[in-house]
């Protein structure tokens, strides 16, 4: 498993992953964790269901404001993603707990 390290005095820090694996998200969760000056956290990527579960389990730092940003699937665990089966999400982890807002759908495919 990689890792992603904390440097002194890290404040602020954006990602930008292909797709959100699980490992991807316990990182992020034990970041946010182990970096104590740390008070932003953007990502952008694909969020896959167990990406989404871990977040929803997870607490953070109530100082430390978690920001996901991306597509999620809707169509299920058999899906093809064949048809349009992609909605834009953002997730929040902050004090508040965990909440998912369901943003517009795409205009663009990429
Ligand atoms: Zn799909």
């Amino acid at each position: 498993m990689f890792y992603i390290s904390c440097l002194s005095g890290l404040k602020k820090m954006e990602l930008r992953v292909h797709s959100l694996t699980e490992s991807w998200a316990i990182q992020i969760v034990s970041l946010s964790k182990n970096c104590p000056s740390l008070t932003e956290l953007r990502i952008h990527g694909w969020i896959p269901e167990e990406a989404i579960r871990v977040f929803q389990k997870s607490q953070i730092r109530p100082d430390c404001a978690l920001t996901i940003e991306g597509y999620r699937c809707k169509g299920g665990k058999q899906c093809s993603h064949m048809n349009d089966c992609r909605e834009t999400v953002k997730i929040h982890l902050n004090a508040g707990g965990f909440s998912m807002e369901i943003l517009r759908p795409p205009l663009f495919g990429n």
